[in-house]
């Protein structure tokens, strides 16, 4: 049996000292080839066959070694340091480094520095730093860096401590990137309560849903309010809102998510559940579903945002029964002509019919009184008519609307001496809500029999027409008037409420509560008035889609 047997015999040192000075280098790379080609016996390590051999087989170590590693020798600290350590010092410190005194290298960091090199060198305490902040000279300024380092000696075989060797990473990156993260967090949580502070504070209602089923994932504390305190969080809005879904509103939500496209409610009516147990409750709210979208485009949830407008909205209808209610009183005078006139007739007729004997005019008279009581009957339907509430839209004849209004309306026309022409050129009717309509065509008439003087004209057309923005068919109604015109000022104002300049006897209310309801019916309104003599007067035309109260087609 052969055997080896390795001797560690320190009386026969390894003969490094027989090779050449450059040979005794051995890596390869930029700095063992610095650390070769630098002459070393100007420095107080002398020149390299005569270094013992800790300081060569650490410069070897080092010099090997693909961790960053720096090595301070001898009393003066001199400095090697390896291809891994370079970038860390960057042009500003390499290679003028190499072969140094460590003060001349690191005057900036020395108060750091010096006492822990000095622990090691004095006393052989190791030491461990992580992530520490040492601001060096680096790209020609004083640059914030981190390092994990640790400092060790480096003894002779008898234990003395002749150097400090650096084992060291430069965490620069990641440290910035955690300090970066780190804010970039607290400003986000920062946000994020602002938002939530935002949301819970706002004077509108909000409610984030989430998914398909319009999970409920947020809420504030309006919208708690409008759904009667009730526990949304997590569920389905389905589930948690069944009063919604039965009143349409789940449907549009789906809608909404499915088409991406946001939903706008005008003083919508919606009955809510407020308190558990009780009949259901009317609001009316402003309000908007906005679909919410991920990076990628899809949609993932929607938003409700809104405003309880209930109050504003009853405080409208009081202002709009106020309008109506004058409506009556001006056509009230007029009505009373109306039935008083063929009453009185017919109080006559039915005298000459006592006082006549003859048959024959006997019945000519009572036919007359019969035709003047049909009349009578007439103008009371009509006024009885003229307030009645409809609830649902019909199919509706616009000349007919407007012959109803002129009816009632006839004799205080003919009182101001004005010429009626009507131009009625259609057959098509709208779907409408006919009362309302009365409604808007008694305001615009009555508008124009102000406006005008004995010997004016008021012409009334109807035609059919085609939005030219859509190319959707309907019908356009004008009511014009040769009167007085309106100056541009007053043209601007004439939709807001109370506007008159008709002082006591207008509640400048007509127009505002038309535009109302004209906004019901899709209908779009354009008014041109002129003040000059030759061509005075004002033209309201209105155009109305065939099915103009649907709202589900708008
Ligand atoms: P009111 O009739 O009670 O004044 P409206 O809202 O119906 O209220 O009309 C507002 C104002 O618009 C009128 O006071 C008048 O100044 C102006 N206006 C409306 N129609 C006409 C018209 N055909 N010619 C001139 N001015 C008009
Ligand atoms: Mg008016």
């Amino acid at each position: 049996m052969e055997c080896t047997e390795w001797k560690n015999d320190p009386a026969e040192p390894a003969p490094l000292i027989a090779k050449a000075p450059r040979e005794l280098i051995y890596s390869t790379g930029e700095m063992a080839d610095l650390t070769r080609a630098f002459d070393w016996s100007e420095t107080p390590v002398g020149p390299v066959e005569q270094w013992p051999d800790t300081l060569l087989i650490t410069v070897n170590t080092l010099l090997a070694s693909r961790f960053p590693m720096f090595l301070w020798w001898g009393d003066e600290l001199t400095q090697f340091y390896n291809d891994a350590y370079r970038p860390s010092i960057a042009a500003d410190k390499h290679p003028r480094a190499l072969g140094r005194a460590a003060i001349e290298t690191w005057p900036e960091i020395w108060p750091i520095i010096g006492p822990q090199i000095e622990a090691v060198m004095t006393r052989g305490e190791a030491s461990w730093h992580e992530d520490q902040l040492v601001p060096i000279y680096r790209n020609g300024k004083l640059e914030d860096v981190y390092w994990t380092y640790s400092y060790s000696p480096v003894r002779d075989a008898d234990g003395t401590i002749r150097g400090t060797l650096v084992t060291c990473s430069e965490t620069t990156q990641r440290k910035r990137l955690e300090i970066e993260r780190a804010s970039l967090i607290k400003e986000l949580e920062q946000k994020r309560a602002q938002l939530t502070d935002l949301f819970q504070q706002a004077p509108a209602f909000f409610a984030a849903l989430r998914g398909p089923e319009h999970i409920f994932e947020l809420t504030n504390p309006l919208y708690q309010e409008l759904i009667g305190q009730r526990h949304v969080i997590g569920k389905a809005a389905r589930e948690a809102l069944p009063e919604a879904d039965e009143q349409g509103f789940l449907a549009l939500l789906d809608r909404v998510y499915q088409t991406g496209e946001p939903f706008v409610g005008h003083g919508t009516s919606m009955h809510l559940a407020r308190t558990a147990g009780q009949p259901l409750e009317e609001r009316y709210l402003d309000f908007i579903y906005q679909p919410m979208r991920e990076s990628d485009g899809t949609i993932s949830g929607i938003i409700v945002l809104g405003v309880d407008v209930t109050e504003s909205k009853r405080a409208e209808q009081v202002l709009i029964q106020t309008e109506k209610l004058a409506a009556v009183g001006r056509l009230a005078s007029s009505i009373a002509h109306e039935i008083n006139n063929p009453l009185e007739s017919v109080t006559n007729l039915l005298y000459l019919v006592e006082t006549t004997s003859e048959k024959e005019v006997r019945l000519q008279y009572l036919a007359q009184a019969q035709a003047e009581l049909a009349r009578a009957a007439k103008v009371a339907t009509l006024t009885l008519r003229f307030h009645r509430q409809s609830t649902r839209a019909r199919d509706t004849s616009l000349p007919e609307v407007l012959e109803g209004v002129l009816t009632l309306i006839e004799p205080r026309l003919k009182n101001a001496g004005i010429r009626v022409e009507r131009q009625y050129g259609t057959r098509r009717q709208i779907t409408a809500y006919e009362a309302d309509l009365r409604q808007v065509f008694a305001n615009l008439v009555a508008n124009a029999i102000d406006a005008s003087e004995h010997g004016d004209r008021m012409i009334l057309r109807v035609r059919d027409a085609v939005n030219w923005r859509s190319g959707e068919p309907g019908i356009r109604v004008s009511v014009a008037d040769t009167g007085v015109g309106m100056s541009e000022m007053t043209r601007r104002r004439i939709f807001d409420p109370f506007f008159t300049t008709k002082g006591m006897t207008g509640t400048g209310l007509g127009l505002w509560v038309s535009a109302g309801i004209l906004q019901s019916h899709n209908a779009a309104v354009r008014v041109c008035s002129s003040q000059r003599p030759e061509r005075r007067g004002t033209v309201f035309s209105i155009f109305f889609p065939l099915d103009a109260a649907n709202p589900g087609t708008h």
